[in-house]
């Protein structure tokens, strides 16, 4: 018998690779997701597996899965600040209440959970590179309050889960990850420059570009979840790539490997906008063994390769257009 594992965001960016990683592990997988950020089209090619299956469903309903149910990830969320948004209520409400359905799921099924939570739990950080201790310095009311907050309590509800009722769980905190099935207009950063580039548009940075992040490739951060999953470690884990650099440089390496004759403009720095960003992924190298392996550079040009592969339709849809009050 196969061990079975619900992985929640499953037609997302991160879910659907996990999905591919749980695949080629042997695993028997169910796919979750209600599609409002996420696309179908990136399970297409699993769908035909008999070892895959997807429940169209949102998680901050009540969830049903039959029969027995070894491991739970939870990636259902909205993951971009363009989303949070338009889509604010619906963000609190997977990472609160969907967290916990699937915390009584796992109790029901003796299920090991790990959640998916994030570098933002630290805010815009006083503390740099970040460790797991840093507690984060977080605006509740600002345009990202909805994420973060949801987020922290996320991590507050599994940890009671875990204490009082004994069940096994593991965190997750993913700092900026990118690869193929980032969705092209979701208004972050890479898709955004490897988009604007290949539409001919100048790179918008927003800030003067001083503000830094640390990117890591998306085969490293699905090795180093599976890793936290098969550990024995309940406790947080940072798991992202420490290799630093600013958005302005981050501009000229995207205008580089694209070849695009536009140039930079600047816009206003989003509110609340972190203006340092890199994990701190001591722990991960001691508990997990693991550490990113995939550089920037290789990891851009098989990104940049998948947005060339899109059709042109998907290019041209703006969705960032609409959302007032970030982009100005
Ligand atoms: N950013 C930018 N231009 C864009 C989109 C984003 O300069 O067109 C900046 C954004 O202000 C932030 C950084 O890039 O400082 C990363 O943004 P993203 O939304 O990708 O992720 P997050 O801020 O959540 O790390």
């Amino acid at each position: 018998m196969k061990k079975k594992v619900l992985i929640t965001g499953a037609a997302g960016f991160l879910g659907s690779h996990l999905c591919d990683r749980f695949i080629k592990e042997g695993f028997y997988v169910i796919g979750m997701d209600n599609l409002i950020t996420g696309s179908m089209d990136n399970i297409e090619h699993l769908m035909p597996n008999k070892d895959f299956e997807f429940y169209h469903h949102d998680v901050s309903n009540f969830v049903h899965v039959p029969g027995e149910l070894d491991y739970i990830l939870h990636f259902a969320s909205p993951a971009s600040p363009i989303d949070y948004l338009k889509i604010p209520i619906q963000t609190l409400k997977v990472g609160s209440l969907g967290t916990h359905n699937l915390l009584g799921l796992a109790r029901a099924k003796g299920s090991r959970m790990l959640i998916a939570s994030t570098s933002e739990v630290y805010g815009d950080p006083l503390v740099h590179p970040q460790t797991e201790e840093y507690y984060g310095n977080v605006n509740p009311i600002g345009p990202r309050g909805v994420y973060d907050e949801a987020k922290r309590f996320q991590e507050a509800v599994t940890m009671a889960y875990h204490t009082y009722h004994g069940l096994e769980t593991r965190i997750v905190r993913i700092f900026n990850t990118y690869g193929p099935r980032m969705r092209l207009n979701d208004g972050r950063v890479l898709p955004a420059f490897i988009g604007q580039a290949l539409r001919g548009e100048d790179l918008t940075v927003f800030g003067d570009g001083s503000q830094t992040r640390s990117f890591c490739y998306v085969d490293d951060q699905v090795d180093g979840i599976f890793r936290l999953l098969m550990s024995d470690y309940a406790y947080p884990v940072n798991i992202g790539n420490p290799d630093e650099i600013t958005i302005a440089q981050f501009a000229e390496e995207i205008i580089k490997l694209t070849g695009t004759t536009q140039k930079v403009i600047y816009k206003d720095l989003p509110k609340d906008d972190p203006m340092q960003r890199q994990p701190n992924i001591t722990k991960a190298k001691d508990i997990l063994g693991w550490e990113p392996k995939v550089s920037r550079q290789e990891g851009l040009k098989i990104t940049y390769e998948y947005f060339k592969s899109l059709p042109e339709e998907k290019l041209f849809q703006k969705e960032h257009k609409d959302f007032k009050g970030y982009i100005k």
